[in-house]
């Protein structure tokens, strides 16, 4: 049985091709599950019933399921969406109401080898990559859902996107040639995979690189990100630095905000410092309390603080608005969840 969600018009217009149709109906059958987002055959109301009925025979739109939902009062859903062979991840859709924007939060991975020890996903270890397939799956499951058309995508979900790239760039090529989703609507967040982001350096990505710093040295960043150890900050920098260089192109740096451990005035400090010739905007993120260690929140007050600090410096600086906070709707909470109920 052949999977339609993921298939490009080429290759519709192929399978339609072997069997007997028209190019046109592939152009029709496209329309149907990408800009009508269906979840059958059945659906596809200008296809002839009889062909709708060989077709099935040989065809399927989709194997995803939901296996969770939860809508919270600001707006947001999460979904735990889930493959034919049972596994699971995270998927979330943010509306802004002063913006007209539609964001999905997609998974490239069920579970995340990097465990970083503020991370839930990163708790559950690595259990294996997604398709691109799964990846689209992902953004089509909130359309099919919704009934509304995904304008936005960041790779924020679980997983790391750099340790699947192949699947990752596949996905964003027909994000932007079948869902009509721009390069430029789309954010990859890394912890940074250097030897990717020099390959990165060289690919025509259109699409806005965010790297997950969360610290402005070796010795904090090595407490939360084991990654530290491999690929060290300052080769890091050396590493962004050639990337900004060669593609021309502004990077957003991440910085969790932690409660007394890298919330500080010195650390805003060396933040700045150690920011000071990279061409970047930085996204502050409020540490967000999802699993049991000793980190917590810092206070309106300190983010301010932070944020201050920084644009002092001549950056632009943005605060991570929390969303879905009624429905745990922060990285790895939704699988995490199930798998303590199961
Ligand atoms: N693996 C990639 C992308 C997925 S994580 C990366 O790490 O960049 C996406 C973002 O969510 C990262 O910036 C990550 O640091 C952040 N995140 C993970 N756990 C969090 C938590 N408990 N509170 C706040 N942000 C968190
Ligand atoms: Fe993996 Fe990103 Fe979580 Fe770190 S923060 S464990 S890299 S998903």
């Amino acid at each position: 049985m052949k999977i339609l969600a993921g298939l490009k018009l080429k290759e519709l217009e192929v399978m339609m091709e072997e069997m007997g149709a028209t190019k046109f109906r592939a152009k029709q059958i496209h329309n149907w599950i990408y800009s009508k987002s269906v979840s059958s055959i059945d659906e596809m109301t200008n296809l002839s019933k009889d062909f709708r009925e060989d077709f099935k025979k040989v065809a399927t739109v989709t194997e995803t399921k939901i296996k969770l939902k939860q809508v919270s009062s600001d707006g947001t859903i999460k979904y735990l969406v889930e493959f034919p062979d049972g596994e699971c991840v995270e998927t979330v859709l943010m509306r802004f109401d002063n913006r007209a924007n539609l964001t999905a939060c997609v998974s490239c991975q069920v579970g995340c080898a990097v465990n970083c020890s503020f991370c839930a996903t990163g708790k559950g270890g690595f259990k294996r990559n997604l398709t691109y397939q799964e990846i689209l799956e992902q953004v089509l499951t909130i359309q099919r859902d919704t009934g509304l058309k995904v304008t936005n995508i960041v790779f924020m979900g679980q997983g790391e996107p750099l340790l699947n790239l192949q699947n990752v760039l596949k996905a964003l090529e027909i994000f932007n040639d079948d869902f009509q989703i721009g390069a430029r609507r789309i954010t990859i967040s890394t912890s940074g995979i250097i030897p990717k982001i020099y390959e990165l350096a060289e690919s025509e990505l259109q699409s806005t690189l965010a790297i997950s710093l969360h610290a402005p040295n070796h010795k904090l960043r090595a407490e939360l990100m084991p990654i530290e150890n491999k690929y060290p900050i300052d080769d890091l920098k050396k590493a962004l630095s050639n990337y900004i260089e060669k593609t021309g192109r502004r990077i957003t740096v991440e910085y969790i905000l932690i409660h007394g451990f890298n919330d500080t005035t010195d650390c805003a400090k060396e933040l700045a410092y150690f920011l000071k010739d990279l061409k970047c905007n930085i996204n502050l993120i409020p540490y967000n309390s999802v699993i049991e260690n000793d980190y917590k929140k810092p206070s309106n007050n300190d983010i301010m603080k932070f944020k201050y600090l920084l644009e002092h410096s001549g950056k632009k600086v943005t605060v991570r608005l929390e969303r879905g906070a009624d429905i745990d709707a922060a990285c790895g909470q939704l699988r995490g969840k199930l798998h303590k109920e199961k």
